[in-house]
């Protein structure tokens, strides 16, 4: 081992720290703010925590930014994972196939709603977004209908951080800047729904569904694809859809024959308490993105489903072109496909067992009386394992300027409290790993609501 490695514990936080500030950047940071905070060194996990270098533990409240499903260090995934290992750790899927990989197909496809009988693999979402894109707008060419090849997006929408990605999805505040270079597509208003605890306290979707109409009318014959976020639209905020709002988008994109690509990258693989967040509803969507949950939080992964439609459509001669040529060195990795064989094997069993139900159930209750009558959350909302606190001085009071980083500093607390968070300005995400523990929802809600009255505290004396 490196000598300066094997410093006192405290000696090497501070080391790592230096590295970090000297070398790293970080994505999604202001690195001038990231430079002023304490630095958080991550050294392992197990189950729902995570210990720093310092020896320090916490519970992942934000599931490793939303994937982590089983927990850390899971015996059963981590010897699926030294299985692979063991026999190859990658080969590619260019031209070439392996028994994972051909599983992790059948499997996903087995699962998926009916209409989806086709796996493309990837490593992120952003890229499983791309490829159903690309996908489409080369399926209409190849069908005779080039004119199709606009794309239709919703209010709020996020679908990664590639060119395709930024310009379907509508975050201003993170890809504004780039509206030069993305291509043009049209975005609907989002419905509107208010739910805790399974308790509907607003809901409005009619006007969204009239504009997606008149959009669609309006431009008949040349929308190649709808792509919504189904159930909830994590990265906006935790912002929920009513239920039977996806049906009737189906229904629109059915009648005006336009694709249906749904972005379960976030909603995907347990997240909403169902396998897919479509499921239930009988949606038959052109395409399914899945990223985030798909490795349980191992490993970068993501899969695009698709029709047997789509697949016949790019058969043909290689002199045609008719061919799909996107694909990624580490595409179909089979680690990867192995813990995500391994992953949902698991999440069966969570599922059938009743258990992630109940772990929803608690955490909606817990939620609820934890943050119902709590002064400063101007809007609370959850469904499935995921939930938001929009922060917002007492009644009366002028809003925070956006520069307080409110939000931040109820995190940086709640870490003091053993309590790992990430907020979206001053809105507080709640994203546990699927399998988090009743006690652990008590730990969870008890200490952010200290964290919370000890920032009010802070700011208002
Ligand atoms: C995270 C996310 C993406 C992008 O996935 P990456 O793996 O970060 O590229 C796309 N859509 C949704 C809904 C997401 O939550």
């Amino acid at each position: 081992m490196n000598s300066e490695l094997q410093a006192s514990a405290s000696e090497r936080t501070e080391q790592l720290d230096q590295w970090d500030r000297e070398h790293s950047w970080h994505p999604f940071t202001q690195m001038a703010e990231y430079a002023t905070l304490p630095q958080l060194h991550v050294e392992r996990g197990e189950g729902c925590w995570l210990w720093d270098t310092e020896g320090n533990r916490y519970l992942d409240g934000n599931a490793s930014i939303w994937t982590n499903a089983h927990g850390h260090n899971d015996p059963e995934i981590n010897n699926a994972l030294i299985d692979q290992i063991g026999k190859v750790a990658h080969s590619t899927y260019l031209g070439l196939s392996h028994p994972a990989g051909a599983e992790l197909g059948k499997r996903l496809c087995d699962l998926a709603p009916d209409s989806l009988g086709r796996a493309i693999f990837s490593d992120n979402g952003s890229n499983a977004i791309e490829i159903a894109l690309k996908l489409s707008f080369q399926f209409w060419q190849q069908i005779g209908q080039p004119d199709k090849r606009l794309v239709v997006g919703m209010e709020n929408g996020y679908h990664g951080d590639t060119f395709g990605a930024m310009s379907v999805g509508n975050s201003v505040g993170f890809h504004g800047r780039f509206e030069p270079w993305l291509f043009d597509t049209l975005t609907f208003a989002a419905p509107e729904c208010v739910e805790v605890a399974g308790d509907v306290q607003q809901s409005e979707m009619e006007s969204s569904l009239s504009e997606l109409e008149a959009l669609l009318s309006g431009n008949a014959g040349k929308v190649a694809a709808v792509v919504v976020e189904p159930s909830i639209q994590g990265p906006a905020g935790m912002k929920l859809q009513p239920s039977g709002f996806l049906k009737r988008v189906e229904s629109l994109c059915r009648q005006f024959e336009a694709h249906l690509i749904l972005d379960e990258v976030f909603v995907g693989c347990g997240r909403v308490g169902s396998l897919f967040a479509c499921e239930g509803e009988e949606i038959s969507p052109d395409f399914l993105c899945l990223a985030k949950g798909l490795t349980a939080g191992y490993l970068p992964m993501a899969a695009t489903l698709t029709t047997e439609d789509v697949y016949a459509a790019f058969l043909g001669t290689v002199e045609s072109g008719s061919g799909f040529y996107h694909g990624h060195t580490f595409t179909g990795n089979p680690l990867a496909a192995r813990v995500a064989i391994k992953s949902l094997e698991k999440l069966e069993t969570l599922l059938d067992t009743g258990r992630l139900d109940a772990t929803i159930r608690h955490f909606g209750e817990r939620f609820e009386e934890s943050f119902r009558d709590h002064p400063n959350a101007r809007s609370i909302r959850q469904r499935g394992l995921a939930a938001a606190i929009d922060l917002a001085p007492t009644e009366g009071n002028p809003p925070w300027p956006l520069n307080d980083r409110v939000g931040m500093q109820v995190c940086i607390e709640a870490r003091n409290q053993g309590l790992l968070l990430r907020p979206l300005l001053d809105s507080i995400l709640i994203v546990p790993p699927l399998v988090i523990s009743g006690e652990e929802i008590d730990f969870l809600f008890e200490n952010l609501v200290i964290s919370i009255d000890s920032v009010m505290n802070k700011i208002c004396s």
